[in-house]
């Protein structure tokens, strides 16, 4: 009976199991190996475990704290409106969307979404990816071939890079900002007939200064290059109620290819891509995370398309994120932290870097500062260059003064136990 042969089938399979797990650790002894390197430099971490909701104070691992590490700058993870939109979207449209987009699973809030995006970014088009880590590599990946130049930040995000390698394009690193080392690259490939590709963060995440948009495209301009910019964390963040830095910048039309995300300011998850309607016709056709991947789910689009309305009408919140972080800046300078700006660049926004050198004394002052009730990432190589390990705090719009003053209070007293300050 198939009763029989389900349960024969569960059997060999249960036995095939137990025979093949010894042999399964041993081929990946180098994994074990390498965590051991990491535990002697200090640097091996648990993930800790969001028991409640984000927000400005939450529960980790049993532990209220403060919370200095979360993307959620607006608060918005948790905006009623926001779970309102998502559920009514369940409740319409189910759970999952069932398919890739350009199979079976684009649906008429997808198209909404992206509509909403365009008209806020004033661009002719835009298109919606599974993260912002797939709207960058999908993209950068797609737009360019072997034969192509790709000029990029040192400090640009992963997902570029990432992206960059897979296009099999020559890639060509400019020094951090440096708009005339770009521009020396650019003179040197003038006569190479590829495309180039210039590339920057809108803000970079691991030192929060604002990348020189306006200038690299204006040398985009000047050498017939594509501009293209990750604004990640100026999405909802910078320019006018949160456009992103090419409104920061005021270089509307400048620049071809805009990426942002819809898991940070916007609070739920997803990135896109924003610019003329053949670019977005193109990434349709050819760009892998959007081609093989499902669509997101319809609560998360319905989530997004609420937060963009959120950010037209409660641009306060804005207001009140940089109010914040120009208190906890000033007040983290006045303590005496090294905030960046010496050996490594200054903070402009809401993420801002407490700079500690050595990858141990980092992880020691994280964990630290935890027990003491503040969660505020350490951040290591490779993550960062060797010997520029920091904590890297994030403001929110919703953290009150009596939060900032009291984080700031266990951040000195633990660095002094430390001998940190
Ligand atoms: N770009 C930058 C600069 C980022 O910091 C991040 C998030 N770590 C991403 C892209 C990826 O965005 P997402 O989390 O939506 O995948």
């Amino acid at each position: 009976s198939s009763a029989c042969t389900r349960k024969t089938f569960t059997i060999e399979l249960m036995s095939l199991a137990v025979e093949n797990h010894p042999q399964t650790r041993s081929q990946l002894a180098h994994l074990t190996a390498q965590l051991d390197t990491f535990r002697q430099a200090g640097t091996f971490f648990r993930l800790r475990e969001l028991e409640d909701i984000q927000g400005p104070v939450c529960t980790y691992d049993g532990r209220k704290v403060i919370n200095l590490a979360s993307n959620n700058y607006l608060g918005l993870c948790n905006h009623p409106k926001l779970e309102e939109a998502a559920i009514q979207a369940i409740k319409d449209h189910g759970v999952g969307s069932g398919a890739v987009r350009t199979i079976a699973g684009t649906m008429r809030i997808h198209m909404e979404l992206e509509e909403k995006i365009a008209a806020f970014k004033n661009v002719e088009a835009c298109v919606v990816f599974q993260s912002g880590f797939s709207a960058n590599a999908g993209t950068v990946s797609s737009i360019l071939g072997k034969e192509d130049f790709i000029l990029s930040d040192e400090l640009n995000h992963a997902s570029i890079i990432d992206g960059a390698r897979l296009s099999k394009a020559k890639i060509k690193v400019f020094r951090h900002k440096d708009v005339a080392h770009c521009e020396e690259i650019l003179q040197e490939i003038a006569n190479e007939p590829g495309k180039k590709l210039i590339i920057t963060d809108g803000v970079f995440s691991m030192d929060g200064d604002i990348g020189p948009v306006g200038e690299l495209a204006a040398l985009a301009e000047k050498y017939g290059g594509i501009m293209m910019v990750d604004d990640a964390h100026a999405s909802g963040v910078l320019g006018r109620n949160g456009r992103g830095s090419v409104d920061h910048f005021d270089v509307h039309g400048k620049v071809d290819v805009q990426v942002g995300t819809l898991s940070k300011a916007i609070g739920a998850l997803g990135g896109y891509v924003c610019g003329s309607r053949d670019l977005i016709d193109y990434l349709y056709h050819r760009a892998r995370p959007f081609l093989f991947s499902t669509s997101h789910p319809p609560s998360v689009a319905a989530t997004c398309i609420a937060a963009f309305d959120i950010l037209e009408n409660e641009p306060d919140r804005i207001q009140r994120l940089w109010d914040n972080t120009a208190y906890f800046k000033q007040q983290l300078a006045h303590s005496g932290f090294n905030i960046g700006g010496v050996n490594t660049p200054a903070s402009e926004t809401p993420i801002t870097p407490i700079i500690i050198g050595e990858g141990r004394k980092t992880m020691d002052f994280s964990k630290a500062l935890f027990e003491a009730g503040l969660m505020a990432t350490g951040i290591a190589f490779p993550t960062v260059q060797e010997g520029k390990a920091r904590i890297r705090t994030i403001m929110t719009s919703e953290h009150t003064r009596a939060q900032i003053d009291q984080s700031l209070e266990i951040l000195t007293t633990t660095a002094k136990t430390l001998s940190i300050l």
